[in-house]
């Protein structure tokens, strides 16, 4: 991202290396003492030599073309691991085009650790105008858990050690380390600085709730008539996999499960009440909600949701509770350490479930889930492809291969895929979350492959493929197994937009029906793939996960598939006027 000049603050000293070390050498050090071992970025004035040091001691340094992918992959790796991922950025630009991700990555409860190049901040505060000037550290402040600067290379070893307990402590986060020049490019002896390491004492402590309120929870939970447990992302990052089995199955709770936390408990088991969740909302009169947040997404508790229901909330973050209902039992604190107190208060009761509520929750399964057979059947005998027709072939590929990770974003597809395709194991589906946002693809890609070392397939729309196309670049360069599908529909939601002056230039949501991503694939050594039917989809899609190389298949769908905004077009500020007319 930076350009070479003469940097004038700059003494070039060159240390004496191994006697001598310079920050960047510490920052390395620092990073590998405590285990994080994989860093994502994009190297330039001040940080490449950091790169380099990293690599000499052994850290796998993955480099990207554009700093958001790079933060998105830190993100990625982040909760499926619970340690923080690492992004290093350059100054200025590369900083917030990276920012972007550590702020998305907070919003989302995933723990990272943004590391950026700065200019020296004497210079930046009286606004010397000096190379890359930028106040980062006072940009990033409202966007993560905690900042930190480093004036002097002294000060590294503290400031990666409480970032790390920053970021996955109590509710996990972003956090950002304003690395500035001079502590990178200080020279110490070898020996003092070995003085500066140290190990963090009990760097992940979990706290737990209080007795009271988890017997208040066990009190309302074994009272209800029609419970129900909603299971969000925040349990699927806690690993309390064992733990949620065992209350549900113990105790026969019908459970919901929010995109993320799908397969945390099967998609398709007898207690899955995926396919019926008004039904949950309206008529349930306890429902226990598991690392989720009552958010736009659940309606805010309001709307649909029976007005007396009784909220137990399970969550690490305190301000969450009563965000938008109030709740009945909140149970604030880790967990792990939460669910253990539930299981051990239940031990000797029993729950007073209405013997026809889970009956009726499987019948009203089995006769959607038909509804829904039949809908994928029809569209896999349409031509051209629409979005069900390529998923009556990407549905049975992923379920019966339920180890793929599954990375999906997009409107439409992300919609269609996220209601289509069962999951069935913990923490195997990554999406665009809590901000719905486009441009997390190939960057959690790269996150998911690295962080689990498992395959990958990415259903993208081929909108969301456009904001991170280009690190598919970087799947390339680092031969990971990764199979990106773009649903080519031509456009935002779909590709028959009318420009409404009729004119020639294409219509804001238009992109391009013709366009070939598999060449895009093909230019950087993958083999790519272009598909027009679903026989063609399914040889395809088998044959690039069989290789375990990366692959990128443009699905050529009919350009009137996918409506506004997908599912959520409620949420437009009016519906669009057809100015055509
Ligand atoms: P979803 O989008 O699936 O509903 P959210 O990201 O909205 O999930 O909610 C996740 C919730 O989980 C957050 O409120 C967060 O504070 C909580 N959480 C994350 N990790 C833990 C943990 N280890 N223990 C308890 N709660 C957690
Ligand atoms: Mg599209």
């Amino acid at each position: 991202m930076a350009n070479s000049v003469n940097n004038s603050n700059s003494t070039q000293d060159k240390p004496k290396f191994p006697e001598q070390v310079t920050g960047m050498y510490i920052l390395a050090e620092s990073l590998r003492r405590l285990g994080l071992m994989d860093v994502y970025g994009l190297v330039g004035i001040p940080v490449t030599e950091a790169a380099y040091a990293m690599q000499k001691i052994g850290i796998n340094y993955y480099g990207f073309r554009f700093e958001q992918q790079a933060g998105m992959a830190a993100a990625t790796h982040g909760y499926l691991t619970k340690k923080p991922g690492v992004l290093l950025t350059v100054s200025s630009l590369g900083f917030l085009n990276g920012l972007t991700a550590t702020a998305n990555a907070t919003v989302n409860c995933y723990p990272m650790i943004q590391i950026s190049g700065a200019s020296d901040p004497t210079m930046v505060d009286m606004n010397m105008g000096t190379y890359e000037q930028l106040d980062q550290l006072n940009t990033a402040r409202p966007l993560v858990k905690a900042a930190f600067r480093c004036s002097y290379a002294k000060d590294i070893p503290s400031a990666v050690a409480r970032a790390y307990r920053a970021a996955i402590s109590g509710r996990p986060g972003g956090v950002y380390i304003d690395m500035t020049t001079p502590a990178l490019g200080e020279i110490m002896d070898a020996s003092e600085a070995e003085k500066l390491f140290y190990t963090p004492v009990d760097i992940a402590s979990p706290v737990a709730p209080t007795q009271s309120a988890v017997d208040r929870a066990v009190e309302i939970l074994t009272s209800a008539k029609r419970p129900a447990i909603l299971l969000g992302k925040g349990a699927a990052y806690a690993q309390v996999d064992d733990k949620i089995k065992q209350l549900i199955e113990t105790y026969k709770i019908p459970y919901l499960s929010m995109s993320m936390a799908k397969g945390l408990m099967p998609d398709n088991g007898e207690l899955s009440a995926l396919s019926c969740r008004s039904t949950i909302m309206e008529k349930s009169d306890v429902v226990m909600v598991i690392g989720a947040r009552i958010n736009w997404m659940l309606e805010f508790g309001k709307g649909k949701w029976n007005p007396d229901m009784k909220f137990i909330q399970l969550d690490v973050e305190p301000t969450e509770i009563d965000r938008n209902v109030p709740i009945a039992a909140p149970v604030v604190g880790d967990m792990g350490l939460s669910l253990d107190m539930i299981l051990e208060a239940l031990k000797g009761k029993s729950m007073q479930t209405e013997s026809d509520w889970i009956p009726s929750l499987q019948a009203e399964s089995k006769e959607k889930n038909a509804k829904f057979r039949t809908r994928l059947e029809d569209a896999s005998k349409v031509s051209p492809m629409n979005h069900w027709s390529a998923l009556s072939v990407i549905k049975p590929f992923l379920e019966s291969h339920p180890d793929i990770m599954l990375v999906n974003e997009g409107a439409n597809t992300l919609d269609d895929t996220r209601d289509a395709v069962d999951m069935f194991q913990p923490r195997h589906r990554i999406d665009c979350a809590t901000w719905s946002i486009m441009g997390m693809g190939m960057g959690s890609c790269i996150g998911a492959a690295v962080a689990t070392g498992k395959s990958v397939v990415a259903v993208e729309g081929d909108s969301a493929f456009g904001f991170s196309g280009m690190d598919f670049a970087t799947i390339c360069r680092y031969k990971l197994p990764v199979t990106v599908l773009v649903f080519n529909n031509g456009g935002i939601y779909n590709g028959i937009g009318v420009n409404p002056s009729g004119g020639e230039a294409p219509a804001p949501t238009t992109l391009d029906i013709n366009a070939q991503y598999d060449l895009i694939g093909e230019a950087f050594g993958a083999k790519g793939y272009r598909v027009k039917t679903i026989e063609e989809l399914k040889a395809a899609l088998e044959e690039a996960v069989a290789s375990k190389a990366p692959a990128l298949i443009d699905v050529q769908l009919a350009a009137d598939a996918g409506k506004e905004s997908g599912h959520i077009g409620y949420l437009n500020p009016t519906p669009l006027i057809d100015y055509t007319v």
